[in-house]
């Protein structure tokens, strides 16, 4: 397309290449929605590394709904009762400064909070990050990432000594054996499985297993489907373990000199025997034997997964776990092998890199580390011990702060918590009982926007220029290339405004963004992300780039005639076995089951499952506007197994009653045989906005990991009733 401007798309961790092109070209059709307003030309971008031309209906869509009910100027109200009113932006950013300052005197910063997403760009988390954590004291910044990708970083740090998924797109095509656990990547991740699919079609000795309670599109390409009870995956991958020890399908060299605590390990996976194991699970034995023999008998084992195994009250271990085998078989490191969590939001990795989570600090720090704090207040330029020594709230601990009275200040961006908490209800009354949420979104109305009592408008993707990470790793560089309508700003430059109104004016001294990144990569230096050869100017002129990326590197390629000069391996990490711990070696962590946090019991016999379908995008604030993608999925809806359905008199398309200890829903029941026996699937994307009474967190609870402190969003104990 001539005059198109090369991006990424804004929805998914699989980042995948966009060409975009304006609505009317000369000599061309102008392409319009259905409504007949033009719309921005979308296609993929064949040169981009990851997705190499594909994109699905997400992203061949997005430019649909740029236009649609967009938060345009900055509105208030005194209580939740009043109408909104337009404000200036200077009322609104005052209104905002004056009300930390007054939490600061009257509650302290613990009494301030803010929730970001990954939909924010770089640039928005880092400079969130200093203002938050830096200038104003307080570790209350958490993301939607915390209901997505937590339970990965706490794993990676404890087995690695680091965040950062070890492995790249390409090694889905050099794989001998994808394990697929907790993930409907065909749906969820459909570009990442169009790669693998196509591979594991053309090389028959390629095995594919998916783990998985539901037959998905992604099970239903596998090899082997094992469909484990919720909440037994950790006997699974222990009792896979159990068997390749009894084998010999281990790798002792490397076991001896990359890694510790295998001892422990082996004693652990003693106690899971495969008879043991495959009851426990829900599956036969010849099936488990099938699972530990293709890892057995493969050089190479990528493992993939996603929401299935983080969102869980024992995410970490789950996670952990399934490192573990690789460990133990010394699948990592190498090309076509290695542990390889599937991102859900596009930029949920920048924001891990920009250290957008409460426990966590720019440039893979962590907040509990004196001299990682130490390193940030000096580049900052802020006095010794402005940066809180403890981990601040959690997205969950934000609303039960608002629940005490705690939470004096909640600041919202681009994520919508009324639809997408855990037991939304109970958030709903906590975010009703907040005495100050300014809430900035590009959209209105939001499901959380009724909770507001200040509106911004944010400009969002297309409307500003920064940077997005997706899940291997690979940074692309996004521009503006259209106005943000209204009076919308962009994320970082409102909390830079912020900022400076509170007195860090050489803080927040910024320009535009590439200024931003220009700091923000700086704080990257030396750490495993390093970013300090990925410049705007670099990022244009070279296209996406791979981290690590230091400058040394940057330096050798401009001196060479601006020949591409990357480090010794972005594509993998630790390719030299060592890991960043403190001997070098990984960890083995030795896990028992624990099963479901809430287990079904004669009152709520079934297990509720929720998850995404192929065409929404998480609560639908953009593709609930786009009419292809509503024609695709009309209405939420229960799967059921047939079994089930007739014990309770359930027939398809009849509408049923879904009872938790915390909520009722109702739904259209699908009969199913892709559903196990037991357990019922219903989909997490309508709100109130779009379906009132079919909201799937309604019915969910907020039991967390204990390390990673990711609720449990993928199971929960309910009832059904035939209406
Ligand atoms: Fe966008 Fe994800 Fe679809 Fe790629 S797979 S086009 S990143 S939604």
């Amino acid at each position: 397309m001539t005059d198109a401007t090369k991006t990424l798309c804004p929805y998914c961790g699989v980042g995948c290449g966009l060409e975009v092109a304006p609505p009317a070209q000369a000599g061309k059709a102008t392409n319009r929605d259905a409504e007949g307003t033009p719309i921005w030309k979308v296609k993929g971008d064949r040169s981009h590394p990851s997705s190499q031309g594909m994109v699905c209906v997400k992203g061949a869509t997005i430019s649909e709904s740029l236009d649609k009910d967009r938060l345009k100027y900055p509105m208030m109200r005194h209580s939740l009762d009043q109408p909104f009113r337009r404000v200036s932006w200077d009322e609104a950013l005052d209104a905002i400064a004056n009300r930390i300052r007054t939490v600061q005197v009257t509650q302290g910063a613990d009494g301030i909070c803010m929730y970001g997403s990954g939909q924010f760009q770089t640039e928005d988390y880092y400079i969130a990050q200093k203002l938050m954590k830096g200038c104003l004291g307080t570790n209350n910044f958490d993301a939607n990432s915390r209901l997505c990708m937590s339970s990965a970083v706490s794993g990676y740090i404890q087995s690695f000594g680091s965040d950062g998924p070890p492995c790249c797109y390409d090694d889905l095509e050099l794989t001998d054996c994808a394990f697929l656990i907790g993930t409907n990547t065909a749906e969820c991740h459909p570009i990442i499985f169009n790669r693998l699919r196509k591979y594991h079609k053309q090389n028959k000795k390629v095995k594919m297993i998916v783990v998985d309670p539901r037959k998905t599109p992604t099970a239903e390409a596998a090899d082997l489907h094992l469909a484990i009870r919720p909440g037994t995956d950790i006997d699974l991958l222990n009792g896979i373990a159990h068997l390749l020890m009894r084998w010999g399908h281990y790798n002792s060299v490397f076991i001896d000199e990359c890694t510790s605590g295998f001892s422990e390990y082996a004693e652990v996976i003693r106690h899971y025997p495969p008879e043991l194991v495959a009851k426990k699970c829900g599956i036969r034995l010849d099936e488990l034997e099938t699972a530990a023999k293709y890892w057995g008998q493969s050089e190479r084992v990528l493992s993939l997964w996603s929401m299935g195994v983080n969102q869980s009250s024992e995410g970490t271990a789950k996670v952990r776990t399934i490192i573990n085998l690789h460990l133990m078989t010394g699948n990592i490191g190498k090309p076509g092998a290695g542990p390889f969590s599937l991102t859900g939001q596009p930029n949920a990795m920048g924001g891990r890199e920009a250290g957008g989570l409460c426990h966590i600090l720019p440039g893979y720090r962590l907040v509990k580390n004196p001299q990682h704090r130490q390193e940030l207040e000096q580049f900052w330029g802020l006095p010794a011990g402005s940066i809180a020594a403890d981990r601040g709230r959690t997205a969950w601990e934000m609303m039960t702060g608002l629940e005490t009275g705690e939470v004096g200040l909640l600041w919202v961006a681009a994520t919508n918590p009324a639809v997408s908490m855990p037991d939304v209800e109970r958030t709903k009354a906590a975010l009703l009982r907040s005495p100050f949420t300014v809430y900035q979104d590009a959209y209105y109305p939001t499901e959380t926007a009724a909770y507001a009592h200040v509106l911004l408008p944010a400009a969002q993707w297309s409307e500003k220029t920064g940077t997005m990470t997706n899940s291997e790793r690979m940074v692309t560089l996004c521009p503006k290339f259209r106005h943000a309508p209204g009076e919308a700003k962009a994320d970082w430059e409102i909390f830079a405004e912020v900022g400076r109104r509170l007195g860090f004016v050489d803080q927040f001294a910024f320009q535009d963004s590439a200024e931003v990144r220009a700091e923000f990569i700086q704080v990257t230096r030396g750490r495993v992300c390093d970013q300090t050869g990925m410049s705007y100017q670099r990022l244009q002129a070279e296209g996406p780039l791979q981290w690590p990326c230091p400058d040394e590197l940057l330096v050798q390629g401009l001196n060479s005639n601006k020949v591409k000069i990357q480090p010794s391996n972005p594509k993998r990490l630790y390719t030299d076995l060592r890991f960043p711990t403190p001997d070098g070696r990984a960890r083995f962590g030795a896990y028992h089951s624990r099963g479901l946090a809430e287990r079904p019991d004669p009152n709520y016999p079934f297990i509720l499952t929720t998850g995404r379908l192929y065409g929404h995008w998480h609560t639908q604030t953009r593709t609930g506007r786009i009419p292809k993608i509503v024609q695709m999925h009309p209405n939420p809806f229960i799967e059921i197994h047939p079994r089930d359905a007739e014990k309770l008199g359930i027939q398809d398309e009849t509408w049923v009653e879904v009872r938790s200890r915390r909520g009722i829903c109702r739904f259209q029941a699908q009969v199913t045989k892709a559903i196990a026996p037991g357990t019922v699937f219903v989909p997490m994307h309508w709100g109130a906005l779009w379906a009132d009474g079919a909201e799937a967190n309604a019915l969910t609870h907020p039991e967390s990991c204990p390390d990673s402190l990711q609720p449990e969003l993928k199971a929960c104990a309910v009832q059904l009733l035939p209406v």
